[in-house]
């Protein structure tokens, strides 16, 4: 096999394709080449060396050696130098790069070559002394931070003494003598902590930096970015050696960095900043403060003016935002680096946006640039950026809900509600908290939660609302009883402000600024193209095509969600209705009823309000469809807590306190969510479906009456048997019949199933004969598949995932490999018998990008999820099409 591949005289043996093999720096550093950029010449050992290298020991075959030392012999004849030559020395640097960029992880060392020698015949053939010595203390610098680990400060101890006695600041302002005693005491640091002379032949440096460089692939920094940043399968990093070109020959002489377009608004306007006689890494590490280009292009216009072409050339090339590194030497530019650069999701968008505008790539190139995560940072509130460098967060959860948030802290959902009436801001915090709480978490900027984990109840309805949340916050000690937290030694009280930051899951201290985003026309635009190429596929044996809903409870969601491009509600939760005061009140008088003439007594109060809760919604969704599914928690998520709620039910339905409380005992469960709940309750206590049934025909009817098209999809939750639906089912339809004939008026409506059992996905032909759609809640049956409780998967989930034993939360990315082969068996099942049944995802992976390309593989005909993660959705669903 080839190890090595040379680029340089205006060809080069790699392009820019070769990513895998040469990293994407080599492999651009060749595309440059071929493309005619100057770029100084080189060779680029392969990412198969590393891993041989790896595989070998941390030792190289003979024969990549060899293959080294035959592109070295090419570059000393194509430069006429030669490594460590006293006369005139070929300078070379050693530069790390992998397929996927891992900025500033690995290691470099720059001008290798030089000894006590090859310096004196630098200085010579350059005629600039100082220039000379100031590359061989570099060298000796950073050849013993990267390849021998000697200490940073050490190094930077021995300059600046020299500075002092000099009596100068910057290093610019030493001379060559100078520099020739920095080099003396840079060799004598290096010996002392090296316990060995600094090595003066130049192959021997060679070596050791090509092992140093691919030693950093597995150092810690790097291990963990990968870590962070989920890169996987790579073979390793590949070593560039080029031949130096140097920015810190004089004042005629610079580098910098630059992008093409500004990576952090995306505006088309050429950005960077470098430094006059410098090096490397001088500009990045704030040895000076940088210039603008701006100012490049009135003191050099002519190198500028290069620059400028160089730029739109390699736009115009890769059809992307390029980030480059260039030096100037002498008043002559070359190029070291160019990349797709990193950008914030509003650049993402605007970039694509206008590359298509300019005819560079197509709408379909366009969607694939923006990574649908990035659209997150758009949807929501965030920190404002310029304020966020200088403060220190206090303690660090889970990023539970994205956003930024602040107000004053509260301890109580009671609370939050009373001071938001008084017009206060207010961060609701809390162990965790509890259906209870919604009407808190509701007015609330932002929750707060010291314990739970993604999918706690916290996180889910935060999600939901689009408030910003940190789950899971271990580090905070919540008391209570005396309404304080403490995170270390530091204690807040009630009122004392806070902010959260739910898109990186960190707590400040403080009221922080914060700046509100908004749907740009940029992004709506980009939304509808998503939007279109979604449309405009076709699936073999999927006979409907794949579209978008939100999960709305309250006509406030539901119109954000239509606001955010959804086709419908695709789940429509019934019971976040029942925690209004009225409803609660008779609601509760219904659960602990004793007969079934007290509880259809208390659910007709409910009744009228539950209908004008659907009419909301129907109204907000203007003839779009809307699947509501009926009541699905146990009952005793609904019992009071408070002495005073109890004593005041006891009082209402006339018994003690002490019998209610043996009423609501016997509403325990031990293992609730595979307790008494959903289509069981449906089944024992028929009264409950019906009263919801009705309040669906009633409302639906009168909506249409209005001239508003309704299409109500009534959806059975936690069906496990087809014996379950079917009476279910007839019920349902009973009631309808008889609004409609009571009416005069007919409402087409549909109904379906949750598939969120494993039994039902296994059975699933059989309950497709009855169910007129199905809908995975993919929540339920995850929790089903693995036997993992969802509310306490904070305790042990995150260390199955450090330990690789779960390549991710399963709550949060699906598991396509389990639980997905059930969606997948449900939807063949199902339509086995009925063949073009609708099936839809529900559960919280229906905003995830990756679960919804699944969900379009499997079949699925909908994807729903919180209104805010709408526009995600559109952007991953047409990802998933093309
Ligand atoms: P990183 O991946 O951390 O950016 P690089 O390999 O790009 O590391 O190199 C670090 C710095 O050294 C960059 O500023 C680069 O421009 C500079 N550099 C690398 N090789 C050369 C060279 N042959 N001549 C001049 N400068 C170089
Ligand atoms: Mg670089
Ligand atoms: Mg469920």
């Amino acid at each position: 096999g080839k190890f090595v591949y040379f680029f340089g005289g205006g060809s080069a043996e790699g392009k820019a394709e070769m990513k895998d093999t040469l990293g994407g720096k080599g492999a651009n550093l060749a595309e440059m080449t071929n493309l005619g950029i100057p770029v100084p010449p080189g060779f680029t050992i392969s990412t198969d060396a590393c891993e041989l290298y790896y595989e070998n020991n941390k030792a190289y075959p003979e024969y990549i050696v060899k293959e080294v030392e035959q592109h070295l012999k090419k570059l000393e004849a194509q430069m006429e130098m030669k490594l460590g030559d006293h006369d005139n020395p070929l300078l070379v640097s050693v530069r790390s790069g992998a397929a996927v960029s891992m900025p500033g992880m690995m290691d470099t060392v720059l001008n290798l070559g030089l000894n006590e020698k090859a310096v004196e015949g630098l200085a010579a053939r350059s005629g600039n002394e100082r220039f000379a010595w100031d590359a061989y203390r570099r060298f000796i610098q950073m050849f013993g931070d990267v390849v021998k680990g000697v200490p940073h400060h050490a190094f930077e101890g021995a300059l600046e003494s020299i500075k002092m006695e000099k009596n100068v600041e910057n290093d610019n302002e030493l001379d060559a003598d100078d520099l020739k005693k920095v080099v003396s005491r840079y060799l004598s640091v290096y010996k002392d902590a090296v316990k060995e002379p600094f090595p003066q032949d130049p192959k021997v440096q060679l070596w050791a930096a090509i092992d140093a460089v691919f030693g950093s692939w597995k150092n810690e920094r790097a291990d963990k970015y990968r870590a962070i940043n989920k890169i996987e399968g790579l073979k390793g990093t590949a070593v560039n050696v080029q031949s130096m070109v140097f920015g810190n020959f004089g004042e005629t002489s610079g580098t910098g960095v630059c992008f093409s377009r500004d990576p952090s608004t995306g505006e088309n306007y050429f950005y960077g900043e470098y430094l006059m006689n410098a090096q490397g890494e001088d500009v990045v590490a704030g040895i000076r403060t940088p210039e603008k280009l701006s100012t490049l292009q009135e003191g050099s216009p002519a190198v500028y003016a290069q620059l400028v072409e160089i730029k739109d050339k390699l736009e115009n090339h890769y059809k992307d935002m390029q980030d480059m590194e260039f030096t100037i030497q002498d008043g002559k530019l070359y190029i070291l680096q160019t990349r797709n650069g990193k950008r914030t999701g509003q650049a993402a968008v605007q970039i694509a946006v206008d590359l298509v505008k300019e005819k560079m790539i197509d709408k379909k190139e366009a969607i694939m640039r923006v990574a649908p995560a990035q659209l997150d940072q758009l949807l929501h509130p965030m920190i404002d950026p310029s304020v966020m460098k200088e403060i220190q967060p206090i303690a660090k959860g889970l990023n539970a809900s994205p956003g930024a948030a602040c107000g004053k802290i509260v301890f109580t959902a009671e609370d939050a509600e009373a001071w938001f009436l008084k017009g206060e801001q207010v961060i609701l915090v809390r162990k965790e908290t509890s259906p209870e709480d919604i009407g808190g978490m509701n007015v609330a900027q932002g929750i707060l939660t010291s314990t739970g984990g993604m999918t706690s109840h916290a996180a889910v309805v935060a999600r939901g609302m689009g408030t910003p949340c940190v789950a899971g916050c271990k580090e905070l000690i919540i008391n209570q009883e005396n309404k304080t937290m403490s995170v270390g030694s530091k204690v807040f009280k009630e009122g004392n402000w806070c902010s959260l930051d739910g898109t990186d899951g960190l707590v400040y201290e403080g009221a922080i600024d914060l700046i509100q985003p908004e749907l740009s026309g940029n992004l709506n635009e980009f939304l509808t193209w998503a939007d279109d190429i979604r449309n405009s596929a076709k699936r073999e044996g999927v006979a409907d095509g794949f579209g978008i809903r939100a999960n709305a409870d309250l006509p406030v969601d539901a119109l954000k969600g239509r606001e955010f491009g959804a086709e419908g509600i695709g789940l429509c939760r019934t019971e976040h209705m029942f925690f209004d005061e009225e409803k609660l009140k008779s609601f509760r008088i219904m659960i602990v009823a004793d007969s079934k003439e007290r509880r259809v007594e208390s659910l007709k109060k409910i009744m009228p309000l539950q209908t004008e809760d659907f009419e909301g919604i129907f109204r907000a969704m203007d003839g779009l469809p809307v699947n509501i599914r009926l009541l699905d928690p146990p009952l005793h998520e609904f019992v009071p807590r408070s002495k005073r709620d109890i004593a005041e039910l006891a009082d209402i339905i006339g018994i003690s306190k002490e019998d209610l409380q043996v009423r609501l005992n016997s509403l325990e469960e031990q293992n609730p969510m595979l307790g008494h709940r959903g289509c069981r309750l449906g089944i024992t206590y028929p009264e409950i479906y019906d009263m919801q049934v009705e309040a669906i025909a009633r409302a639906a009817v009168k909506v249409q009456k209005e001239g508003i098209k309704v299409l109500p999809e009534i959806m059975i939750p936690l069906i496990g048997t087809y014996k379950e639906f079917i009476p279910l089912r007839e019920n349902a339809e009973k009631i309808l019949k008889s609004v409609f004939e009571e009416t005069g008026i007919t409402v087409e409506y549909q109904i379906g199933t949750m598939i969120e059992i494993p039994r039902a996905a296994l059975t699933a032909e059989d309950i497709a004969k009855y169910a007129d759609y199905f809908s995975f809640g993919t929540n339920d049956l995850t929790q089903m598949t693995f036997g993992y409780s969802r509310d306490d998967v904070g305790t042990f989930v995150p260390e199955y995932v450090n330990k690789k034993i779960l390549k991710a939360d399963p709550f949060q990315t699906l598991d396509q490999h389990g639980v997905g082969l059930l969606v997948e068996l449900g939807v063949q099942r199902g339509r086995s018998t009925k063949a073009n049944l609708k099936t839809s995802i529900c559960g919280e992976h229906g905003g995830d990008p990756d679960s919804i390309d699944f969900c379009y593989r499997a079949g699925l005909n909908v994807v729903s999820c919180s209104p805010y993660r709408v526009p995600i959705a559109r952007l991953a669903a047409a990802q998933a099409v093309i």
